[in-house]
C-alpha cells in the first residue's frame, strides 16, 4: 500500500529529516511510528503526502509514484490518504457537517465545493462518517464548541467521508487528556479494523503504541533503529 525506497529528506538548513528510508507498508497495517522530538516521525508521514518535496528516493502509493505524480495524478493519489493533526486542523467558526463535508472537496470540480454545495450522497456520507465516531448530535454545532476529543473526532470522521484508503495520524492525541486519548485512539483502532485502514500514527508513548499498533517503527535521527511486531518491541532494544 505504501512504499518508500530510499527516501532522504534534507531540509534547506541541511537539516536530514530522513536518511535513506526503506520501508513496506502492507494495506490495513496499524502502525506506530514512536521516536523523540526531532527523529523525523512528522517528516516522515509529511513525506507520504508529499505535503514536501523529498530530496532523494521514490514513494509509491497503491504502487502510484506521489514523487513524480502531477496534476489530477497527484491529486486523486492524495484523495486516498488522509491527514489527522496535533491540533484538528479544523474551520473552528463553522459547523461540525461543514468541517466533514471538507473531505469530500477532493472528489469534485472546484467551482462547486467553492460555493459550498454539496449533492446529498455527500451529506449522507458525512453523518455516517459522524455516527461511526458517535458524535452525530453535534452536526450543526460550531466546531470550536466541542472539546478536544470531540473535535478529533470530527477530524476522524472528515477523513472517513473523504473515503481514504490511508490514514496518516501526526500526534493526534499529544494534547489530549488519558482519557481522551483512550477515546481516540480506539476510534482509529475500530476504524483500522472495521474498514481496513491502513493506519500510520506518530506517538510519543511507547505504551500507547504497544496497546493498540500491530507493529512499531522506531525512528532516531532520521533512520529507523526498530522496526517489528509489538512483541517484540521491549524496552530493552
Ligand atoms: P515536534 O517535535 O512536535 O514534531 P518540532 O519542534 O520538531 O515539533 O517541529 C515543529 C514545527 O517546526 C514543524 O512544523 C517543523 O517542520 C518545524 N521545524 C522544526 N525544526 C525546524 C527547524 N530547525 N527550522 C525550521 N522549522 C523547523
Ligand atoms: P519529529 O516529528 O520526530 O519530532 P521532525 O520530523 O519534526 O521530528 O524533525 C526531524 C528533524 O528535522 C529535526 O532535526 C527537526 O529539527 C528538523 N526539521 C523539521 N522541520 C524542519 C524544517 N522545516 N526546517 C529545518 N529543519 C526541520
Amino acid at each position: 500500500m505504501i512504499e518508500l525506497r530510499n527516501v532522504t529528506k534534507t531540509y534547506p538548513n541541511g537539516t536530514k529529516g530522513l536518511n535513506q528510508i526503506n520501508l513496506t507498508v502492507e494495506k490495513g497495517e496499524f502502525i506506530a511510528i514512536v521516536g523523540l522530538s526531532g527523529a523525523g516521525k512528522s517528516t516522515l508521514l509529511r513525506s507520504i503526502n508529499r505535503l514536501h518535496d523529498i530530496t532523494d528516493g521514490e514513494i509509491l502509493i497503491d504502487g502510484k509514484s506521489i514523487t513524480t505524480a502531477k496534476g489530477k495524478e497527484l491529486r486523486m493519489i492524495r484523495r486516498d490518504i488522509g491527514m489527522i493533526f496535533q491540533g484538528f486542523n479544523l474551520v473552528k467558526r463553522t459547523t461540525v457537517l461543514r468541517n466533514v463535508l471538507a473531505g469530500r472537496v477532493g472528489h469534485h470540480s472546484v467551482p462547486r465545493t467553492l460555493l459550498g454545495l454539496f449533492p446529498k450522497e455527500d451529506i449522507d456520507l458525512a453523518f455516517e462518517a459522524l455516527d461511526r465516531v458517535n458524535i452525530v448530535q453535534k452536526a450543526y454545532a460550531r466546531a470550536d464548541e466541542l472539546s478536544g476529543g470531540q473535535q478529533q473526532r470530527v477530524a476522524i470522521a472528515r477523513v472517513l467521508a473523504q473515503k481514504a484508503k490511508i490514514i496518516l495520524a501526526d500526534e493526534p492525541v499529544a494534547s489530549l487528556d488519558p482519557l481522551t486519548t483512550r477515546q481516540v485512539m480506539d476510534d482509529l483502532k475500530r476504524i483500522n479494523m472495521e474498514l481496513d485502514i491502513t493506519t500510520i500514527v506518530n506517538l510519543h508513548s511507547i505504551d500507547l503504541a504497544r496497546q493498540y499498533a500491530t507493529r512499531i517503527i522506531g525512528l532516531q535521527a532520521g533512520e529507523v533503529v526498530f522496526d517489528g511486531p509489538v512483541s517484540e518491541a521491549t524496552d530493552e532494544r
